[in-house]
């Protein structure tokens, strides 16, 4: 069993605390703290500065540590470490790339695709990526109440095409178990529901998020279920990542990967095969390459479309097939993700 923790701050004094909540509490959350925990030189102070003014810093600890010290090019460090590039704003880059706020029939539900709809179940982050295509996601208004949340399971009941619900934000996991074993339930009451997706960054930013509460109810549901990862470089992956999906998969979730295509992190063939290996030694298989969305702040970890699908055919040469992840983009209006 976890240690549940009692802290003292703004939240009802009630309420008890796990291990990861508190990890999540006590996150760097400035530039100055990040350059000093890395000893990095001051002169990335002033573009951390700006990069954080525009979408703020967050690093946990347990990511904290997988990071080296003393180097500016470290790629998990690059993930985290606000720029100032964030700043300049190229053509063609918005701040709603997806044109998912087209999509919305109710509150908190994202509905484009046959037969799966997206649920966001947490506007929060246990980490904030530099590159993600939500850093301008309005989250304040997609938090959906226990009321809000009636209107989409009702939306959810009148469709018998949907088969799939997926759980996103933010990070799903960044809400309590609590809250989620209640939507988790009302979900698989809905009997053409089949399958319960989860798209996450918490069990791999701290570990300790994969607790007791967390599988408890995972191996209770009759639902069967999917755990979308994301890991963009084989550094992330360490032995508490690996014991994390242990247990994850012990619960019978089938984990999966997505990673997103970073000029400067993953966009080597040697990088992304090591990937590929070190996923597959955690239980995990690749699924998505995502191209970088057209999204304010981000331009600078573009890679072109011509270099992305060289990077892929040069895999391809050191990857079974099984480890290959499929190189996508998303285009607004589409049915489906679109492959490169
Ligand atoms: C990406 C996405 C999905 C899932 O697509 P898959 O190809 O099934 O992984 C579902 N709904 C929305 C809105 C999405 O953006
Ligand atoms: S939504 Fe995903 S990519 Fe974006 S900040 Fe959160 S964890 Fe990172």
């Amino acid at each position: 069993m976890q240690e549940n923790i009692i802290i003292a701050d703004k939240r009802p004094s009630t309420q008890i605390y796990a291990s990861w909540q508190r990890q999540l509490s006590q996150a760097i959350r400035d530039p100055a703290t990040l350059c000093k925990r890395l000893n990095l030189d001051d002169s990335w102070l002033p573009g951390a500065a700006t990069g954080h003014q525009l979408f703020e810093i967050c690093v946990p600890d347990a990511y904290l540590t997988r990071i080296a010290p003393n180097d500016p090019n470290d790629p998990l460090l690059r993930q985290v470490l606000p720029v100032s590039d964030e700043a300049s704003t190229p053509q063609g880059y918005v701040t709603d790339p997806l044109e998912e706020a087209e999509h919305q029939p109710v509150k908190g539900l994202i509905h484009k695709y046959a037969g799966r709809v997206l649920l966001i179940a947490s506007p929060a982050c246990a980490i904030n990526c530099r590159y993600c295509f939500r850093r301008h996601f309005p989250y304040s208004d997609n938090s959906p109440s226990r009321a809000q949340w009636q209107e989409a399971l009702d939306y959810l009941r009148a469709d018998t095409t949907l088969h799939e619900a997926i759980l996103s934000g933010g990070d799903p996991l960044a809400a309590n178990d609590r809250q989620l074993a209640w939507l988790v339930e009302q979900l698989e009451n809905i009997p053409h529901l089949k399958r319960l997706r989860i798209h996450t960054r918490l069990p791999v930013v701290i570990p300790d998020r994969v607790d007791d509460a967390l599988l408890g109810w995972l191996a209770a549901t009759r639902l069967q279920k999917v755990m979308v990862l994301h890991i963009n470089h084989a550094n992330e992956i360490d032995q508490a990542v690996i014991d994390a999906c242990t247990r994850l998969k012990q619960a019978g979730v089938t984990l999966l990967n997505q990673s997103v295509l970073l000029r400067g992190i993953n966009d080597s063939v040697s990088t992304l095969a090591t990937l590929s290996e070190r996923l597959f030694e955690a239980g995990v298989l690749p699924y998505y390459l995502h191209v970088v969305d057209p999204v304010q702040g981000a331009a600078h970890f573009d890679v072109p479309d011509e270099e992305a699908k060289t990077l892929v055919k040069q895999l391809l040469e050191h990857l079974p097939g099984f480890l290959m992840p499929r190189l996508v983009r998303e285009v607004p209006g589409k049915t489906s993700k679109t492959p490169l």
